[in-house]
């Protein structure tokens, strides 16, 4: 492979297989590199998209079928960038990869899982669920491939997922690789992570079970979630008769976030669907500063007001706790529009936390704004951000922008 005609991506959500899918189209050799042991990223961890509510797999698959097909697309999983010199047209990248410790001859049986003494907890579901060290992320996961946790993983002394295994797809004496190319291009695909919600003090979110965040409510909610995709409360698994969404949880707070991330209006109005699918007579209240649904996603937040059990109370939450009978969550807040105090008990509280960009740390190239979103060097670049790196959208606005972002990129090819 030419270096000349090489791009670089890094991140494997939805923004960077599309760069990566649209540049190789064009003509690029891609190398991908990811540094969780599947492609996804957090589009992988939704139960169902907005607006047309169908589960991730769909437009995933379109674009992740095109990547496996792809002879020009090369990827590493486990793997992170750990320094880029040179110059626009011709970089020099240093990657490093931490050993799966089971090769390609993984079947994904699952007798490595069954036979494996040790417990880690699943952060695929949010720390809802436990894995085995040798675990599968999650039942559609690509590569279909299993992957042990060396952290937890008792090593060669165990040796019991060895001797399961039937088709010597295990080594647990592997080590980590490092691996350098060379590349014309760096298209930054590395998306986002939910804000602490521990760290918002007045949202209890450490104190109490029953206080989830959006990403955790669609672990709840998800088939192939830590509940087979019943939502109940995670104290007690009962099923709910009343749910909270706080929104702007940490977010357009000049304590926390100060941006807006964007979509958490339309993901609690989504997951206020979920809940009503479940629970035909369960009260819902979002409690709201202002409810941002631009564009044509105006009209799933015109179906949501048609849902009479839904209440949208504008005032931001002042604080959460439990009730003097202790069965219930109550959720105090100034009702701005009503003009009062309003406290709702409820038996589930979901925080809409926002977004806050993934940014690498070893790449010194890269220029961030306040709110630490990458932005364009000033000048010539070959460094292009993509996606939620670059500022909080949803997956059909990272598709458009990932494909931008591979038709910059592809500029720098030489010859
Ligand atoms: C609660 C919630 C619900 C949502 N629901 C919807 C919805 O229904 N519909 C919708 O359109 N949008 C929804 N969104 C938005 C959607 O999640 C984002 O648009 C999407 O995840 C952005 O994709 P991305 O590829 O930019 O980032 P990510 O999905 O974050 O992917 C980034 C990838 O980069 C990898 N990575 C990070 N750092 C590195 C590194 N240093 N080296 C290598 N790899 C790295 C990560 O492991 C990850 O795989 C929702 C968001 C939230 C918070």
């Amino acid at each position: 492979m030419s270096a000349s005609r090489k791009v670089l991506v890094i991140g494997g959500g939805i923004s960077g297989i599309s760069a990566a899918v649209e540049a190789s189209e064009a003509g690029a050799d891609i190398l991908l590199v990811e540094k969780n042991p599947y492609l996804g990223g957090r589009v992988a961890q939704m139960n169902l998209y907005f607006p047309k509510l169908c589960p991730p797999a769909c437009g995933l698959e379109i674009n992740l079928r095109r990547f496996r097909t792809s002879p020009k697309i090369r990827y590493l999983t486990e793997a992170e960038v750990t320094s880029i010199t040179g110059k626009p047209g011709d970089y020099h990248v240093s990657i490093t990869q931490k050993p799966r410790l089971v090769n390609e001859k993984c079947t994904a049986c699952g007798a490595c899982a069954e036979a494996c003494p040790v417990e880690r907890p699943d952060e695929f579901n949010c720390g809802m669920a436990k894995t085995k060290a040798a675990y599968l992320p999650f039942p559609t996961a690509y590569p279909m491939r299993f992957v042990i946790d060396s952290e937890h993983c008792k090593g060669t002394e165990c040796q019991k997922c060895v001797e399961a295994c039937e088709y010597g797809a295990i080594d647990l004496a592997a080590g980590e690789k490092t691996i350098e190319e060379d590349v014309s291009a760096v298209i930054v695909a590395t998306g986002w992570a939910p804000f602490q919600a521990e760290t918002i003090e007045n949202l209890s979110y450490s104190q109490y079970e029953n206080v989830i965040t959006n990403l955790q409510m669609e672990r709840l909610a998800a088939p192939d979630g830590p509940t087979g995709g019943k939502i109940v409360t995670p104290s007690s698994q009962d099923p709910l008769e009343s749910v909270a969404f706080v929104q702007c949880a940490g977010s357009r707070d000049e304590n926390y976030l100060k941006h807006c991330s964007g979509v958490c209006c339309l993901a609690s109005l989504k997951q206020a669907r979920y809940v009503r699918e479940q629970y035909p007579e369960a009260q819902i209240y979002i409690f709201y500063i202002d409810l941002r649904a631009p564009g044509r996603l105006e009209d799933f937040l015109a179906d949501s007001e048609e849902d009479e059990k839904l209440e949208l109370i504008k005032g931001k939450v002042a604080k959460i706790y439990i009730s003097a009978s202790e069965s219930k969550l109550v959720v105090e807040a100034e009702d701005v529009l009503g003009g009062r105090r309003v406290q709702k008990q409820v038996d589930l509280v979901v925080l809409a936390t926002g977004m806050v960009p993934n940014v690498p740390e070893t790449i010194d190239q890269l220029r961030q704004d306040d709110d630490g979103f990458l932005v364009a060097e000033e000048g010539p670049s070959a460094f292009v951000a993509a996606g939620c790196v670059r500022r909080p959208v949803d997956v059909a606005e990272c598709v458009r922008d990932a494909t931008a972002a591979a038709l910059k990129a592809i500029q720098w090819h030489r010859g």
